[in-house]
């Protein structure tokens, strides 16, 4: 299958349970909140939407910078 989204392998979706934020472990995500999961090797690892914000702004910033396709300099992104 052609790859047509660099994106796939992440949804916005609503906690069933409370848990904990997997970037921070201080976040908590409550029953009902809303939250960012993300495609991980195992399952799926979910933010919250503070720390999706701060994800998705940085992910902006990469795609922005690959859209100009330069061949990459640095691996800092
Ligand atoms: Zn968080």
């Amino acid at each position: 299958m052609a790859i047509k989204s660099l994106v796939v392998q992440v949804r916005v979706d609503v906690a069933g349970k409370a848990h904990n934020c997997q970037a921070n472990s201080k976040h908590r995500i409550k029953k009902g909140d809303t939250r960012l999961k993300v495609r991980n090797s195992r399952g799926w690892n979910h933010y919250c939407c503070a720390c999706a914000e701060t994800i998705i702004s940085k992910d902006i910033l990469k795609l922005t910078e690959l859209k100009k396709l330069e061949v990459s300099q640095t691996s800092t992104l």
